[in-house]
């Protein structure tokens, strides 16, 4: 018997329609989730918003879900640990071809075949999106058996926003002490505060222009923050780094994660010389920006871009979580899929002020 779902499907800029579909047929390696949850991230706004074309697509990629049927082959997840209908799991939302020049050296994240979402509806699977009853994890994917108290609003950025933070903090080898400034307080932000104070940063410095969010990079782990409607100027703000670092001459690392290409040359300033730049935020086409690459050279900057993530760093993220983490509570608004226009309304930051946090959208 052939199963439908509902899905919510961007059919034009800002504009949602829900619609019914069947669920894809499950392959021999393949496996059906039932959504439980799907967050609302930043880069999901961009789409929203036009900035990346995607009309007739289901979006939504930061999602968990329990396993709803299995192909004969699935057994286990990615770490052996038995399946079966009805587990919880979190899964990567990219699936490496485990075929290409670059997955045979082990560098998954820049196999060129392996976005999962971002694909019209009309594609086989179909089931491309987490705003939508069913999501279908393809063979080759990584999926994990999560056994957890924590809920599934707390999973729902794990196979986004902290995997992806934790993977920046990860290429640019930090090390205990550092001195790191994370540039936006959105999700992403307090995700990389909170892996940077795991990866024993010393110094972590939050900068964002909306003062609640300050105040929850602080109890994730900030120790100081700057929040850009006091120091107007990015001369001021580059200041205020250097002063708060101290004898290290700049910050260790910097991660931008506000998604605009303006804040990246302030950002270069604020490292010291030898110092690590973490990319994370410009995710779509034409982030163009000014910079001299002589600042780079003298004194050596390093540019760590990241997209995507290695797999094992989701089960690491849930155990940081289950530490005790204030991010288990991070999302704010929970909307139904019905609701979902609502739910990207509110949870606009662009050019206005939300208190949305973090939307969830349960199915
Ligand atoms: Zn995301
Ligand atoms: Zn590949």
């Amino acid at each position: 018997m052939t199963i439908t779902g509902k899905a919510a499907v961007l059919v034009d800029d800002f504009k949602f329609e829900i619609r019914e579909y069947p669920a894809p047929p499950v392959e021999d390696d393949g496996i059906l989730v039932k959504v439980s949850a799907c967050g609302l991230c930043g880069s999901d706004l961009h789409v929203w918003r036009g900035e990346i074309k995607a009309h007739n697509y289901i979006l939504g990629h930061e999602l968990t879900g329990r396993v709803h049927s299995m192909g004969k082959k699935v057994k286990t997840d990615s770490h052996g640990n038995s399946l079966k209908e009805g587990d919880r799991v979190i899964f990567t939302y990219f699936t490496p071809c485990h075929r290409c020049y670059h997955c045979t050296r082990g560098e998954f994240t820049n196999c060129l075949y392996n976005f999962q979402g971002m694909k019209s509806v009309k594609e086989y699977p179909y089931a491309h999106g987490g705003y939508a009853e069913y999501y279908y994890i393809k063979p080759g994917t990584f999926v994990f058996k999560v056994e957890t108290k924590l809920s599934d609003e707390a999973l729902t950025p794990i196979n986004c926003a902290a995997g992806t933070v934790m993977e920046g903090i990860e290429r640019a080898q930090l090390r205990p002490g550092d001195a790191v400034v994370v540039q936006g307080a959105g999700g992403l932000g307090l995700y990389a505060v909170a892996a940077a104070r795991e990866r024993g940063a010393g110094l972590i410095i939050s900068i964002d222009g909306q003062a609640p969010r300050l105040e929850l990079a602080k109890k994730v782990g900030a120790d100081y923050t700057i929040n850009i409607n006091d120091l107007p100027n990015a001369e001021d703000r580059i200041a205020r780094v250097k002063e708060l670092v101290g004898y290290r001459t700049g910050a260790d690392a910097v991660v931008e994660v506000v998604g605009y290409p303006a804040v990246i040359p302030e950002g270069l300033e604020m490292l010291r010389p030898g110092g690590r730049y973490i990319e994370i935020g410009c995710i779509f086409k034409g982030s163009f920006v000014n910079v001299d690459f002589n600042r780079i050279l003298h004194g050596i900057k390093y540019i760590v871009p990241v997209s995507y993530y290695s797999p094992w760093l989701l089960p690491a993220a849930v155990r940081m979580l289950e530490r005790g983490s204030p991010l288990a509570n991070l999302g704010s608004h929970t909307f139904s899929l019905d609701n979902i226009n609502e739910a990207f309304k509110k949870s606009e930051w662009k050019d206005t002020k939300t208190e949305v946090l973090r939307s969830i959208v349960k199915p």
